[in-house]
């Protein structure tokens, strides 16, 4: 049976994935971690592991009549998980709209058998991997911000040793009326 490694997420406009590793360099140095390069810069919002050709299809089908209103991401907070080794920057209020959309991708996915962790949702954007349990986190006096008007499935390629997301199909999100 074909398969493949799928996840809902939210891609980053390309401008912003620029600016974070300009910011990123300043903020860390070397011995920090492994930077995520530029365009793999994104969030996840349900992972789905391996998954059928046939199972693919039916989450694409219910994520096509997923009614959710767009959001802005305030993206000014930071952390480290010493277990993946991950840095990570965040949201310190993450919008409603954010989690509501993951929890209901998340929920359909494990409705379709797709494992999902118990721990609940944590938006975030992995910047750095493999980071020590040393590393120093920036003072938190940055804010990045970027408009939401839609999510995408995307499917994580291993590509010479690195991952590589191709975005498979997007679906829009209605205008943000706070915005
Ligand atoms: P690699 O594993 O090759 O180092 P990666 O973690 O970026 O790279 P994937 O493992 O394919 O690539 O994961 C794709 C996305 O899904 C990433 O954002 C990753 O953090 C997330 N992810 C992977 N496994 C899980 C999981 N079990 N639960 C939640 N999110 C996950
Ligand atoms: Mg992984």
């Amino acid at each position: 049976m074909k398969t493949q490694r799928l996840f809902f997420g939210l891609s980053l406009p390309e401008s912003l994935q620029q600016q974070l590793v300009r910011w990123r360099a300043e903020v860390f140095p070397a011995e920090a971690g492994r930077p995520i390069a530029a365009a793999n810069l994104h969030m996840t919002l349900a992972f789905l592991g391996e998954v059928s050709e046939e199972k693919a299809l039916i989450l694409q089908q219910l994520a096509g009549r997923i009614q959710q209103e767009g959001f802005t991401l305030d993206l000014d907070d930071a952390g480290f998980w010493p277990r993946p080794g991950v840095v990570w920057l965040g949201c310190r209020r993450p919008p409603r709209a954010l989690l509501q959309l993951a929890n209901l991708l998340r929920a359909q996915a494990a409705r379709q058998g797709c494992h999902q962790t118990p721990q609940p949702f944590h938006p975030h954007i992995t910047l750095l991997r493999y980071a020590p349990r040393n590393v120093a986190l920036p003072p938190r006096d940055f804010h990045w911000q970027c408009q939401v008007d839609h999510f995408s499935l995307f499917a994580s390629v291993p590509d010479q040793g690195r991952p590589s997301y191709r975005q498979l199909a997007s679906w829009p999100l209605s205008v943000n009326k706070e915005a």
